[in-house]
């Protein structure tokens, strides 16, 4: 289980989170909702090890991870798959996939894991020579996160993995979701497609400017006044 306690982060004078706690139990896919700016980002950020907090602590499997160096956060199974399409434009498919797998030396295991993201993403394997800065956005999106994929993470994190997608793709893309979660993998899903999100997560907590403002079973949530007001279109 990932455990995030009274996690406080400033940008400068922003106070971007104002304490929030928060679980993401093993095997369980759990989602962060909120608006623009409210610090869904901040808070995968956080737990990557890329940003550093003022107060608060993270811990997982029962072991602080807070002051570890990103690179550690990954070896000890969780990953990020980053906002927006941070892939490496001239690197090919495949090269970009291998980039993932930087922090393992198990060849074999390597393999494996390269034949089931293609497995994930078929349009990835036909793909495999071309240059990532060619691929159209939403390849890019499924490249990022087979990259993810490629260091066997047992905790996925997700950015907004279905912006900018045209609807067809973003239904693809949550498919995904859930079968990397029935393979066993933790995710833990920050989006601003609130329904689709919701509808995936088995527990979702809604993030307001910084702080936790509501929490609950997807399900529970998609039905709630509130959220479907502020964040379902009413
Ligand atoms: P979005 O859905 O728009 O991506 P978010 O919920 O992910 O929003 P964050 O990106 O975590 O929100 O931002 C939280 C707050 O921190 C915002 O007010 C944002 O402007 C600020 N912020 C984020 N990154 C930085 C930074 N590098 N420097 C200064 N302020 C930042």
């Amino acid at each position: 289980m990932l455990s995030i306690q009274d996690l406080h982060v400033y940008y400068g004078g922003i106070h971007a989170l104002k304490g929030i706690s928060f679980e993401v139990p093993e095997g369980k896919i759990v989602t962060l909702i909120g608006a623009n700016g409210a610090g869904k980002s901040t808070t995968l950020r956080s737990i990557a090890g890329l940003v550093k907090k003022a107060k608060g602590s993270i811990s997982y499997k029962g072991q602080r991870i807070d002051s570890l160096p990103p690179e550690d956060i990954v070896k000890a199974g969780i990953v990020l798959s980053p906002e927006g399409r941070r892939i490496f434009p001239h690197l090919t498919v495949l090269e970009n996939l291998m980039l993932g797998a930087y922090t393992r030396n198990d060849k074999e295991g390597i393999e494996k894991d390269l034949e089931w993201v293609y497995e994930l993403f078929p349009r990835l394997k036909e793909r495999t020579w071309q240059k990532g800065g060619t691929l159209s956005g939403g390849e890019q999106q499924m490249l990022a996160l087979g990259r993810a994929l490629m260091s066997r993470p047992d905790v996925v994190m997700l950015d907004e993995p279905s912006l900018g997608l045209a609807p067809l793709l973003v239904k693809e893309v949550f498919e995904i979701i859930e079968a990397i979660n029935a393979q066993g993998k933790t995710v833990l899903l920050v989006e601003q497609n609130a329904f689709a999100a919701l509808k995936v997560a088995h527990y979702a907590y809604v993030l307001e400017v910084g702080k936790i403002v509501l929490e609950g079973p997807g399900q529970e949530l998609l039905e709630n006044e509130k959220v479907k007001e502020a964040y379902l279109g009413g």
